[in-house]
């Protein structure tokens, strides 16, 4: 349910009547947009007194949510939600935010040369995996406790905030000081305890879409984050099972108009692991931006015929700063910058 505001409400009422809603057991998340003013409840609304409310006179009109994800829905946030993730690396705004570095950190010199090229061509974020989960056992796992060493040895290097993924709800802890954003992974998407816990870490959480999840399931995803008091979700489509097997996964560029119509949450497009072959990022990429993606997490190694992971769709340090070149292009006519 969302209650809406006049737009001469005050401050002073909204937080008032916030408070008064409370006695029927919801939540009652106030929302100051410019123009706007929307007091969103969460929890059982059944026996909230919509008719008492309606009599105050700073409230505009009462609405129902259809949608079981309530703090994600652009309903409750008509505006875009913008998320920092470190001073000037904001994902949601005008400027796109790429996150670029390899699938795995594989060693000290490897994780600070991928991060100094691609900073140079305009990555702002560097990526990377410490644990790997891989679909094979006796596939490389990531260098795990060390990898995230290594991460926050390139991000003190250069300043690039880290974002990396993270399997276990026991090693919150361990990654809260090593990264700026925690990556739950498509295997990871429906795992609601790891949610939960992300929900209180206290720092923003970068969720990929499960390979066979629809938007609805992908945004309660969120919701669990959200409900526990931590509404810096980042959504990113990394594309999903279809009958094709010419690509890795099938990437559901709708899934970016509709998010962005569904829910205030900036909307990142993965090409790497949707074509999962390196010429086909480039195209991809310049699909997600003309889609209205607000950022692209994309995959770069310094050698990828020898990568321990992903090598096949990484892209050498030439082919991305040529990708970077010609996405520019792409973001100034959709009236974003790069
Ligand atoms: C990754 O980012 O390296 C990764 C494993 O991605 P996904 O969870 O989308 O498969
Ligand atoms: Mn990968």
């Amino acid at each position: 349910m969302i209650i809406i505001m006049k737009p001469s409400a005050t401050r002073e009422h909204v937080e008032a009547l916030s408070q008064y809603i409370e006695r029927w057991n919801v939540k009652a998340n106030p929302i100051y947009g410019a123009g706007t003013i929307v007091i969103g409840l969460v929890g059982d609304t059944g026996a909230v007194d919509k008719d008492a409310l309606l009599r105050d006179p700073q409230v505009e009109n009462i609405l129902k949510v259809q949608e079981p994800f309530k703090l994600a829905n652009r309903s409750f946030h008509p505006e875009n939600s913008q998320i920092e993730l470190a001073p000037g690396v904001v994902v949601g705004g005008k400027k796109l935010v790429v996150m670029a570095g390899p699938c795995s950190v594989e060693s000290e010199e490897q994780i600070i040369d991928v991060a100094r090229h691609v900073q140079e061509d305009g990555a702002t974020v560097l990526r990377g995996g410490a644990w790997k989960p891989r679909s094979s056992p006796y596939s490389f796992q990531g260098l795990k406790a060390e990898g995230l060493e290594l991460l926050h040895k390139a991000h003190k290097l250069t300043g690039m905030p880290i974002v990396t993924e993270i399997t276990n709800p026991a090693h919150i802890e361990l990654f809260h000081d090593k990264c700026d954003c925690f990556q739950v992974g498509a295997r990871n998407m429906q795992n609601f305890e790891l949610l939960k816990e992300l929900g209180q870490a206290g720092k923003p959480v970068l969720l990929k879409r499960g390979f066979a999840n629809t938007m609805e399931e992908f945004l309660m995803s969120a919701e669990y984050i959200m409900a526990g008091g931590n509404e810096n979700v980042i959504l990113c489509e990394r594309g999903i099972r279809t009958y094709e097997t010419y690509t890795r996964n099938t990437l559901d560029i709708s899934a970016v108009p509709v998010l962005k119509r569904m829910s205030h949450l900036p909307v990142i497009v993965d090409p790497s692991h949707a074509g999962g072959i390196y010429w086909m990022v480039e195209p991809l990429a310049k699909a997600a931006v003309a889609a209205g993606a607000d950022g692209l997490m994309i995959e770069v190694h310094n050698d990828p015929a020898h990568a321990l992971s992903d090598g096949a769709q990484s892209l050498t340090y030439e082919s991305f700063h040529e990708t970077m070149t010609n996405l520019r292009a792409v973001a100034q006519a959709v009236g974003r910058e790069l």
